[in-house]
């Protein structure tokens, strides 16, 4: 039995099948090169779905990380920190936001969003005012709650009763988006490049139509900056290329660098939406997840942002030229590839893992997120074996 048929078949015994795993299992990483547990080598150009900004094993991170994990892994939020506060004033500083609530993961950082919107207009206006509006195609969480605000059908089976209060419009479609605007809405929320919608980045003029209609109407506008957030799209967030003031920004998946953590960022109509005991999370602001975000933040300054817009431009450019491929989409490091009809994205994953390199899908496309420091060496491997895969599709 080779060490991956152990692995997988006590995972098949004893774990819940809620995944449909590729056959690969990986042991150990560095930066964008990892090794499964029978010693086969790989690019990564996942990096854990958008988490490990900084690569497999970044020695900075480490280092920031183990020397929090020496003194405090833990305290809970009846006690200061200073990792969080820290990392609170890294996230304002540099985005003009006000406020940081720390939680966990994506779903519920835009849990505690959906919370806070809903709140700021029960006390401006009073109950009633509840609604949300989202896009259709849209990805925010596997939450009862983040569920209804996702704008897909097949996202709402079997768990009933969903949250109410979500209505859906297409993106782009500015005329439907007013007339649902009209009556009972309190927030807009939206991602600016759909990822798991199959990497679609919505329209900047109606995402600046949207922005000044919310204003007008003192409707809230919520990015979801989940998977484009923390220097995916070559700034720090997505929103800063759009030229929009939102007014709750949420940030997960590579705020931590590997380690979870989320953040809920308030703009200045909104920071004082929850007080004392209105929201909290026993594991949010964890200082050792903190620590890990402190360093992430750090290093992702102008001249490494700069290098994350060049790389992206430099593998869609190489991208292109690929058999079966029509076209790329994306920002920065996070780059849609679409396929020639027949092609199918799962089928060029499967390929890649062969040829040694992993991918992801969204929707009908491969999809890259590598890790921001994936250097060009690795890049070019990487490439190389992404052509190989396609060619064999
Ligand atoms: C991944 C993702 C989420 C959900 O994040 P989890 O950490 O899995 O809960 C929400 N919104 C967007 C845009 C995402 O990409």
């Amino acid at each position: 039995m080779s060490n991956f048929d152990l692995i997988k078949s006590r995972d098949e015994e004893y774990v819940v099948h809620s995944y449909g795993r590729f056959p690969v299992a990986l042991t150990e990483g560095k930066n964008a090169l990892c090794r499964d547990a029978d010693g086969r080598e790989y690019v990564d150009f996942t990096s854990g779905i958008g988490v490990n900004s900084l690569g497999f094993c970044d020695q900075g991170w480490i280092a920031a990380v183990t020397a929090q994990l020496s003194k405090l892994q833990h305290v809970s939020n009846l006690y200061y920190t200073e990792p969080c506060g820290l990392l609170a004033e890294q996230l304002c500083l540099r985005t003009g936001m006000k406020k940081v609530f720390f939680a966990n993961g994506g779903a519920e950082a835009n849990e505690g969003a959906i919370k806070a919107a809903r709140k700021y207009s029960f006390d401006r206006y009073g109950a009633g005012r509840s609604k949300i509006v989202t896009l259709k195609n849209s990805f925010h969480g596997r939450t009862v709650t983040t569920l209804s605000a996702t704008g897909q059908d097949v996202f709402h089976n079997y768990f009933f009763p969903f949250t109410e209060g979500f209505e859906f419009c297409g993106a782009g479609d500015f005329d439907t988006l007013e007339k649902l605007c009209r009556e009972g809405v309190c927030a807009v929320m939206i991602e600016l490049i759909q990822g798991e919608g199959g990497v679609l980045p919505v329209d900047p003029g109606f995402v600046k139509k949207v922005s000044e209609l919310c204003r007008k109407k003192d409707i809230l506008l919520v990015i979801d900056e989940v998977q484009t957030g923390m220097g995916r799209t070559g700034s720090l967030f997505c929103f800063e290329q759009y030229g929009i003031t939102p007014d709750i920004v949420t940030a997960a998946k590579g705020i931590g660098g590997g380690l979870p953590l989320a953040a809920v960022l308030f703009g200045e109509k909104t920071e004082g939406v929850f007080g004392p005991g209105d929201h909290a999370t026993t594991f949010g602001a964890n200082p050792v997840a903190c620590a890990g975000g402190l360093e992430v933040i750090k290093r992702l300054d102008g001249d490494f942002l700069k290098e994350v817009k060049a790389k992206g431009e430099y593998i869609a450019e190489k991208v292109k030229k690929m058999p079966h491929v029509t076209g790329t989409a994306g920002m920065g490091l996070m780059i849609g590839i679409a396929l020639e009809e027949g092609v199918k994205a799962v089928q060029v994953v499967s390929a890649g893992i062969e040829e040694g390199v992993l991918l992801l899908t969204a929707k009908d496309k491969v999809r890259l997120l590598p890790p921001l420091t994936v250097t060009y060496a690795e890049i070019d491997r990487g490439l190389e074996a992404l052509e190989k895969a396609l060619e064999k599709c």
